[in-house]
């Protein structure tokens, strides 16, 4: 499954990590990063229930893009 973070939109409120802590996580400045185990198992649920938890519509899943 392809997980997109948009960085550029990101704002690091940490939603992303609280909703499906084994696939996001923070970095040192606290912007949303992919854990890279979690990601390649990542289930479609855990993805879209942390893309809709995102306040700034930042985490696209597949070819959509983010916010949709
Ligand atoms: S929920 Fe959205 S804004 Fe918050 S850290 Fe995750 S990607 Fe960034």
């Amino acid at each position: 499954m392809e997980i997109r973070i948009d960085h550029r939109t990101c704002i690091g409120s940490g939603q992303c990590t609280l909703t499906a802590p084994a696939v996001f996580t923070q970095d040192d400045d606290g912007y949303a990063t992919l854990v890279p185990e979690g990601a390649r198992t990542a289930t479609p649920k855990q993805v879209t229930q942390a893309a809709l938890s995102c306040p700034v519509q930042a985490i696209a899943v597949g070819n959509a893009p983010p916010g949709t």
